[in-house]
Parts: structure tokens; C-alpha cells; sequence
């Protein structure tokens, strides 16, 4: 057993554990105490404090041993060569796979803070025919465009003619606008959805990873 002698009254404390602050004798703070000096020499062990500082002279003999200690550091060892094996068998089995779940939700939810940015500004005008009304992040990496024509009903028009007019242009703003870079890149379905000047459903124009890796 070690001890660590109070310069306040030359106390000798046992030193049970990294945690003795306070002399057990005077309550005063001991000088050279572990936890302080640690704090300045974090390459140290604990045993390097105790033959710096303490002394082995007593005239209490103590009957405790440090049983008690040996089985908790070891079971420390043990868990910590069960999380390292579990670690490793990620890495050996398959990692890529897993790796792809781990990243898969920080996209999402990059996906739904682009959502909610763009609809800081929403509802507005794209042109004069056209409301962005907002946007959202869908399950299945879809992010979707709702979009009103403010001047169109859908009895007024031939929905088909409409969607087949908006097609190309929009497949090829996905295809090559460097703002859909980072949808491309993670293979994002982007719907542009259109609803009439009374919010009734028109039609969604869906571009899909296979439409703009197309001829990459
Ligand atoms: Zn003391």
C-alpha cells in the first residue's frame, strides 16, 4: 500500500485509488495530488505518480488487497477485445456494404436539410407560369419538386402535351446543371411534381439515376 503524506499536517492518506484530492485528516486539498498532476503529465501512469510522490512506509498494515482491481482491469481488457474483434470482422466481412449503411443515412438527412433550405424561400415563382411550392426528401433517395401551374386547369389542357413538353428539358437540367451535382453523384431520383392553378394532381416527371448516367 502506498500513501501520500498531507503537507498541511503530515497525514499519511492511503492511496485506495486515482482519486485522492482531499487529505482524510484535514480536508485540505493534497499537493501533488494524482488527478492535478496527471492533468500536466498525461504521458504518466498512475504507478509513475506513486514513486514520484508517495511513500510505502506505514504503521496501519492494511489486510485489503487489490483482488478487486485486478478482476475489473481485466474485464475491461475483455470487453474492449470483444468490441476490437467486432470491429475487425466489420472490416473483414463485407465492410463496403456496411460502410454503405452507415453513410446511407447522413445523406438523408443532407437530402432533408437541402428540403427544408430551399423551402425557407418557397413558396416563389420560377416563372411566370410556374410556383415552386416546396420540396421534400422522400424515402429512397427521391427528392421531389412540387411545383403549381398558376395559370393552368386541368380541364384546359391536355396533361399529356404538358408533360411531354416539360420532359426533355427538365431530364436535361438533371442530367447537366452543376446545382444537381451532388444528386447525380449520389444517385438521387429527382420528381418534379405539378399540380393545376387548383391544386389538383397534374402529372410527376421522375428522373432517374439510369436517365442521366446515360452516355457518361
Ligand atoms: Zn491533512
Amino acid at each position: 500500500m502506498y500513501y501520500l503524506k498531507c503537507k498541511s499536517c503530515g497525514h499519511l492518506n492511503e492511496v485506495k485509488s486515482e482519486y485522492l484530492i482531499f487529505c482524510s485528516n484535514c480536508n485540505k486539498k493534497l499537493e501533488n495530488n494524482y488527478s492535478d498532476w496527471i492533468k500536466r503529465n498525461s504521458e504518466k501512469t498512475f504507478d509513475d505518480w506513486k514513486q514520484l510522490f508517495c511513500t510505502t512506509e506505514t504503521t496501519t498494515p492494511t489486510n485489503e488487497t487489490s483482488t478487486p482491481k485486478k478482476i475489473k482491469g481485466l474485464k475491461y481488457w475483455i470487453g474492449f477485445a470483444v468490441a476490437f474483434a467486432i470491429f475487425y470482422a466489420i472490416g473483414q466481412l463485407g465492410g463496403e456494404k456496411i460502410a454503405e449503411v452507415f453513410r446511407k443515412p447522413a445523406f438523408d438527412k443532407a437530402l432533408m436539410k437541402t428540403a427544408s433550405e430551399i423551402n425557407k424561400s418557397c413558396p416563389i415563382m420560377v416563372d411566370n407560369a410556374t410556383r415552386l411550392d416546396n420540396a421534400v426528401a422522400l424515402p429512397d433517395n427521391v427528392f421531389q419538386y412540387n411545383y403549381t401551374l398558376i395559370s393552368t386547369n386541368i380541364d384546359s389542357v391536355n396533361v399529356d402535351d404538358v408533360k411531354n413538353y416539360l420532359e426533355p428539358t427538365i431530364t436535361n437540367f438533371v442530367k447537366t446543371s452543376p446545382d444537381m451535382k451532388e444528386m447525380r453523384d449520389n444517385n438521387v431520383t429527382v420528381n418534379y411534381s405539378y399540380k393545376d392553378k387548383a391544386g389538383v394532381f397534374l402529372f410527376t416527371i421522375s428522373v432517374k439515376p439510369e436517365q442521366y448516367k446515360d452516355g457518361n
